[in-house]
């Protein structure tokens, strides 16, 4: 760190930034990592430091080393003017849609969206006044009919992480944009390594840091990442509501971070591959993976994204349940959960049908999703093949 400056790193690739950025090995005696801070009280050094409220860190929930290494890094990966840190992914959503409206205000979301978003928005900002109206994810420019006087914030995910739909963020930010109205993206697929929001028109960017970030399936967190214009509402909602959280997590995800551009590139490669085999099986209708041809939002990830992650929907021939369970109990090497990001593979089956208000779910088939972890290509395929052959024999 010491032999680069803040500069000479910002022009190096992201990998190396991560690797660079987000340590201070100068304050902690030669150590490589910024340790845990554990702490409430910080000690001002005397009286006219306490008396004129002048110290790096004034209490515990406000800020320590171990949480500003994670900031520092991440609103730098993300190119924001700051960043918060959120015990899950679903409150960085709720404080960074807090942060922006208020009772009277309208909000457009992505039909699309993660369903406890959605629950947020129905539940809590309803019960606050705030209405909401759901937009098909493929509406591009086309959201600029949906806009009302009192519309103050749209909340985008591309894509969405059940169904995969792409979204024009570009066309969506520049109409909200006009319309005096911000534009939120949880972008938890992709991660500031795909798609780096900010770049895109977007305003506030959102990421569960739980999944590829931390990386390791052991911990919750989340990140909300702001221009200029927004950060000083998001932290000071943050800051309202009490949030914090604690520094063995952020600690630990701080070193799950360092390894996340070796693990995105090696999983998104085996998603892409295992998609690919899918796509070619005659009991597959259809992949949900943006990187193939086949997807509908395929020249929009041309576009806009350098990448892929390992997130991607699989929508096989209409199973009865019993081929359901044969198939999801003999692909074995796939463990069945929520969450994703992790080093592990996961299969769960999707259904969107119950909540989905603008377009209907539809796959036309039996509908699964697919997160491929670090095991060896060739062993999940032929753990899938498995799965595949229980299933027509159920
Ligand atoms: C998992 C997830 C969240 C919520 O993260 P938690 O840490 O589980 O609260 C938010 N958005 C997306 C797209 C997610 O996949």
């Amino acid at each position: 760190m010491s032999k680069l400056s803040k500069d000479e790193i910002g022009k190096l690739a992201p990998a190396t930034r991560i690797v660079a950025n987000g340590r201070n090995p100068d304050e902690s005696f030669g150590f490589v990592s910024t340790p845990p801070y554990r702490g409430s009280t910080v000690l001002y050094p005397d009286a006219d430091a306490c008396l004129s409220h002048r110290n790096r860190y004034t209490y515990g929930r406000r800020g320590n080393p171990t949480m500003e290494a994670l900031t520092s890094l991440w609103s730098e990966l993300e190119g924001a003017a700051g960043t918060v840190v959120c015990p899950s992914g679903a409150s960085a959503c709720a404080v960074a849609l807090l942060s922006v409206l208020g009772a009277g205000d309208h909000l457009l979301v992505t039909d699309s969206v993660y369903r406890p978003t959605r629950d947020f928005c129905d539940r809590v900002l309803a019960r606050y006044g705030v209405t909401t109206t759901y937009f098909d994810p493929q509406i591009g420019a086309g959201i600029s009919a949906l806009f009302q006087p009192n519309t103050k914030a749209v909340f985008t995910e591309s894509p969405g992480s059940l169904t995969f739909e792409m979204q024009d963020i570009p066309a969506i930010a520049a109409a909200a944009k006009a319309h005096g109205a911000v534009t939120l993206m949880d972008n938890t697929w992709a991660t500031p390594l795909c798609f780096r929001p900010l770049d895109h028109g977007v305003d506030i960017s959102i990421n569960a840091a739980t999944k590829y970030p931390s990386g390791h399936s052991d911990l919750l967190a989340g990140l909300v990442a702001a221009n200029a214009d927004t950060f000083p509402r998001v932290l000071k909602t943050h800051g309202d509501f009490g949030i914090y959280l604690g520094p063995d997590d952020v600690f630990l995800l701080l070193r799950g971070l360092r390894t996340m551009p070796l693990r995105l590139k090696e999983q998104a490669a085996s998603a892409l591959a295992i998609a690919e085999w899918l796509e070619k099986r005659p009991d597959v209708v259809s992949v949900a993976h943006p990187a193939l041809p086949s997807h509908p939002g395929h020249a929009l990830f041309k576009r806009d994204f350098s990448g892929a992650s390992s997130l991607f929907g699989l929508t096989v021939k209409q199973m009865t349940r019993a081929q359901t369970v044969a198939f999801l109990d003999n692909a074995k090497l796939f463990g069945m959960g929520y969450s994703w990001g992790g080093f592990e593979s996961l299969i769960i089956p999707v259904d969107a049908t119950e909540f989905r208000t603008a377009v209907p779910f539809a796959p036309g088939g039996s509908a699964f999703r697919l997160q491929i972890g670090l095991e060896d290509t060739t062993d999940l395929i032929t753990s899938l093949e498995a799965a595949f052959a229980a299933a027509a024999a159920a």
